[in-house]
């Protein structure tokens, strides 16, 4: 493990990466287009939290866009388990914050309020929840705040080894 720094110079090269997964080291069993981005300044975050993920890309200042980047069965299969847990909570909250309401009675002030407030929270949670389930944090890779390098702090020692001119 260890930090790898790729340019983006060397990204958009043809054919740029060796077909290992960068987070386990393991072959290479599907690529996706994936976009990374620089860290979030942390009133992002507070959009974030606020459910508004389409926005977040926005507000990343740096993007990298890599049209094939290899994910191993373990990515996958993490991807599939993080993103069904975030559908299966936010649909569990949605449940509960309607019998909750239906509970007060739809028609007063507290069932609407339960209900209005179930819905945004279930929003918001199903969108932090998600955040993990991004391919790009499956690969952990973060821009740099200069925008020239794509960093991926827990980099499979296989992975950066088969790089080509990685430091
Ligand atoms: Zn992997």
């Amino acid at each position: 493990m260890q930090e790898l720094r790729i340019t983006a110079a060397a990204l958009s090269a043809p054919d740029p990466l060796p077909r290992l997964c960068a987070r386990h080291g393991e072959a290479a069993e599907t690529w996706r287009a994936v976009t990374f981005g620089s860290r979030l300044p942390w009133w992002g975050r507070l959009v974030v939290v606020l459910g508004f993920m389409t926005v977040t890309t926005a507000l990343r200042r740096h993007r990298l866009h890599v049209p094939a980047w290899p994910f191993c069965r373990r990515c996958v299969r993490r991807r599939r388990v993080t993103a069904g847990l975030a559908v299966a909570l936010g649909l569990g909250w949605l449940i509960a914050s309607t019998a909750v309401a239906v509970g007060y009675g739809v028609g007063t002030v507290v069932g609407v309020l339960g209900l209005c407030s179930g819905i945004m929270l279930t929003r918001s949670v199903t969108v932090i929840m998600l955040f993990p389930a991004d391919w790009s944090a499956i690969v952990g890779g973060v821009v740099t705040a200069d925008g020239e390098e794509l960093s991926v702090p827990r980099a499979a020692d296989a992975f950066a080894n088969a790089l080509p001119g990685s430091r």
